[in-house]
């Protein structure tokens, strides 16, 4: 179930995206944990890891669109396994690619095609790029920009600040967002990091990526520099966000899964009073929920996946699942690591393990590119439709095929979410109700149409987004649920682990119930439902047994080449 790079094969792929991703593995393996720990440490820029990028085209051939080089593709398949690769290593390696990637994004989305060749050729030559969007002053109020890009005799002038902006130390173009200071519209356009008028201000963060502030004077543009202008600019933001975002869940499954290998190793091997420390019930329970929940991590972000390659026009259910992978894969996330690091304790702190830099990694995905709580207020505009209002699909099948996602830089105006409708999610769940914790599991989430039908939130709690949010959460469940089980069946997932993952959902479902039930505004119809949702799983030791044989399976099975 984990990534073993001892064994690391994806056979779903093509023979050259293999090899690259071999290749990648053995780059970091060959570097060996050592050398990897130091410069995280002492905060070393990644130049050798660049230069291994540049050698092999790594990001020009994963990020670049057939339409602008026939010999390439935008493949979010073999993306997805890229990103767990570099968030296995580190997530400083992963986001000097995900910047990049984000960078790209208003560039392969503009039609100004002389860009885009100029991005692509960069690609080539090995550079990585950046994407300008937050503002020290702005946070998420992206509409406030203080970016102004003021029109003159020969193109225009663009001044103003950035911040938290990564790879703005090197990249070679950075994809700015900003308003045009005549018409208020917005606008995107490209600047090189090199420029003059380009000041790199600092570091903001104390790291070995870079996340740069830095400013505008003046700096000069022609139409040859514009990616987007108007309501297109601002679409370009948020559907870049959208191919950006989703790459975060892949890299909090590398986290916890070369932090699951340490703690699984260190905990089986340690011995407590003349007996391992996994004899214990409790470290037990941690270990099997941490497993539990790393699985539904990856089955949901693999059918996301397929979701993600068959949207179109008239299909936008990635819009839904995209955000789940983004809040809820990554905030699992953490889970696991704090259910790990409660059993290995003080190891946990020891500056040449990996798990130490994960306890401070792991918490950055949920909070950046939209934090949980923006993610799940997009969340709850499909619940109506998804609950209620189902619609027939095609099925959509397993997308592992080596073809280009060019749906991806066409995804139209960011608007209508609430139209947009879902294939009907209880059958899936009625064909697994022969799991005990998958059943009790449905009868929750059915209770959700129950309470939005018997005990709605009123005027004054619609404007509440406390209170919405966390029926976001509960709804949110319903959804990770259902593509968890449709990844389980395509892949024969093992029952006594899918049932153990359903085990997880029922506490977890009641855990936000209780919080819906202590709310300050919480009605007495709406406390009778939440009390009704405090369900106890179905226990089963023989099903617990079996998924803990497989976690203990995992002791000694790998460990980083020093
Ligand atoms: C390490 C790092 C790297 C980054 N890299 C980049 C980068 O390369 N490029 C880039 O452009 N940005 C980057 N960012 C910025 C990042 O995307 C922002 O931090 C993030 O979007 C949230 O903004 P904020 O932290 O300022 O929170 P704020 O916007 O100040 O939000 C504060 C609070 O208000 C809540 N809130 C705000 N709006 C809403 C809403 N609509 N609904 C519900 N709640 C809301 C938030 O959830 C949060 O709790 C990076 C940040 C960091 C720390």
């Amino acid at each position: 179930m984990l990534l073993d790079p001892n064994h690391y094969d994806p056979a779903h792929l093509d023979d050259e995206t293999r090899r690259l991703l071999r290749a990648t593995v053995d780059w970091f393996e060959a570097r060996g944990k050592r050398q990897l720990i130091a410069d995280a440490q002492d905060k070393v820029w990644y130049t050798e890891f660049l230069d291994f990028v540049k050698q092999e085209k790594l990001f020009a051939t994963f990020c670049t669109p057939s339409s602008v080089d026939g010999t390439k593709r935008w493949d979010a398949a073999r993306n997805a396994a890229f990103s767990e690769v570099l968030g296995f290593y580190g997530l400083q390696y992963w986001y000097a690619w995900q910047v990049t990637v984000l960078g790209l994004g208003p560039i392969w989305m503009s039609s100004n095609e002389e860009a885009k060749q100029k991005a692509a050729t960069l690609l080539d030559s090995g550079a990585v790029f950046a994407f300008g969007l937050s503002e020290k002053e702005h946070g998420a109020d992206v509409y406030s920009t203080d970016m102004i890009v003021t029109p003159t005799e020969n193109g225009y002038t663009a001044t103003g600040g950035k911040y938290y902006i990564g790879n703005g130390n090197v990249a070679g173009m950075v994809s700015v967002f900003g308003k045009l200071a005549d018409s208020d519209e917005y606008v995107f356009f490209a600047v090189d990091s090199r420029h003059e008028n380009f000041h790199l201000v600092k570091n903001v963060v104390d790291s070995q990526m870079f996340v740069s502030e830095f400013r505008l004077d003046d700096y000069p543009l022609t139409d040859a520099d514009i990616l987007h202008r108007g309501p297109d600019a601002f679409s370009a933001a948020l559907n870049t966000v959208n191919v950006g975002k989703f790459n975060l869940c892949t890299a909090s499954i590398g986290i916890c899964e070369h932090s699951f290998y340490e703690a699984i190793t260190h905990a089986h091997n340690r011995i407590l009073y003349g007996n391992p420390v996994t004899d214990f019930p409790h470290v037990r329970q941690n270990f099997v929920d941490a497993y539990a929940r790393l699985t539904a991590m990856k089955l949901f972000a693999d059918r996301s996946v397929d979701y993600f390659r068959s949207a179109g026009e008239n299909d936008r259910r990635y819009l839904l699942f995209n955000p789940i992978t983004k809040m809820k894969v990554t905030s699992e996330g953490e889970q696991v690591i704090d259910l790990l690091w409660d059993v290995i304790a003080a190891k946990g702190f020891e500056k040449d393990t990996y798990f130490t830099r994960a306890t401070a990694d792991i918490r950055a995905l949920p909070k950046l590119e939209g934090t949980v709580h923006v993610n799940l207020a997009l969340v709850l505009k499909f619940m109506p439709n998804y609950l209620f209002n189902p619609k027939s699909y095609d099925e959509v099948p397993t997308r592992h095929d080596a073809t280009d996602d060019d749906f991806f830089w066409h995804q139209g105006p960011a608007r209508g979410l609430g139209k947009i409708q879902f294939h009907d999610w209880e059958p899936i769940y009625r064909e697994h109700a022969h799991l005990p914790n998958v059943k009790l599991f449905h009868e929750q989430a059915e209770a959700i149409k129950t309470l939005l039908t018997k005990a709605a939130p009123d005027e004054a709690q619609q404007k509440d987004l406390d209170f919405l949010l966390n029926l976001g959460h509960l709804f949110t469940l319903v959804v990770y649920g259902q593509l968890v089980l449709e990844q389980a069946k395509i892949t024969g997932t093992d029952d006594s682990v899918l049932d153990q993952i359903f085990d997880v959902l029922v506490r977890d479902f009641a855990g936000y119930a209780t919080a819906l039930h202590g709310k300050a505004s919480s009605t007495e119809a709406q406390q009778q439902w939440a009390i009704g949702q405090i369900r106890k799983p179905h226990a089963d030791q023989d099903r617990f047994n079996a998924v803990w044989q497989q976690v203990e399976a995992l002791s000694g099975r790998y460990e980083m080449r020093p």
